[in-house]
């Protein structure tokens, strides 16, 4: 099983629920409608990894992640979920489930998890190449934290150390071998988290 890290704690999230719409620039620049309720999806623990490849279509989507603990948030991280936006077109197109462009191997990084007892002011920024590309509060959500813990767990149920992946601000792009990314997570303007993945180029046998 993957494990992320959590107050220098190893954790083994059991799935991580992501929210598809959730800051409404997001959805115009991919010409979505405002859902009336939350759109879900599921990456399981397998779709967690430790490296960024690149390939074909990949896009990046920062997102505050939340850590779950007796069902309620206990830590933050930043993460990447990242998406095969050439398959997922496809795939919606046809009114089909989103797996192969969502939850495939190696489909959600994150950094550290550190404990928080106040998400309310949270803010995340992506840096590509030392432009920042994506920043994002939880100001803007749609949907707040708890309106989701409380959701999530009434419809799929949370166990400790699953995650909750609160959606993605505008400012989603391609992965480029060679480029560079920065994930921070500030609170009250401080920076709480940070991490660096650096996409590496595809092994032509490990491509999906
Ligand atoms: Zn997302």
């Amino acid at each position: 099983m993957q494990t992320l890290t959590f107050q220098n704690q190893k954790i083994t999230p059991c799935k991580i629920v992501c929210v598809g719409r959730n800051y409404v620039e997001h959805i115009h620049e991919l010409g979505n409608e405002i859902p009336d309720e939350p759109v879900y999806f599921i990456k399981p623990n397998s779709s967690i990894g430790s490296h960024l490849i690149a390939q074909e279509g990949l896009h990046y989507e920062g997102e505050m992640s939340f850590l779950i603990q007796n069902r309620k948030i206990a830590g933050v991280g930043f993460g990447l979920d990242l998406t095969r936006r050439d398959i997922q077109s496809r795939l919606k197109a046809k009114g089909l489930p989103w797996e192969r462009a969502k939850a495939f191997k190696g489909a959600a990084l994150f950094s550290e998890f550190v404990y928080i007892d106040d998400w309310s002011d949270l803010e995340l920024r992506l840096y590509k190449n030392g432009e920042l590309v994506q920043q994002g509060s939880v100001k803007q959500m749609i949907y707040k934290p708890d309106f989701l813990v409380e959701d999530i767990e009434r419809i799929f149920g949370l166990d400790d150390g699953d995650i909750i992946m609160s959606g993605t601000p505008k400012g989603v792009g391609e992965v480029s071998a060679g480029d560079r990314f920065k994930g921070k997570i500030y609170q009250d303007g401080k920076q709480l988290v940070s991490v660096e993945f650096i996409a590496n180029a595809a092994d032509r046998n490990l491509l999906l």
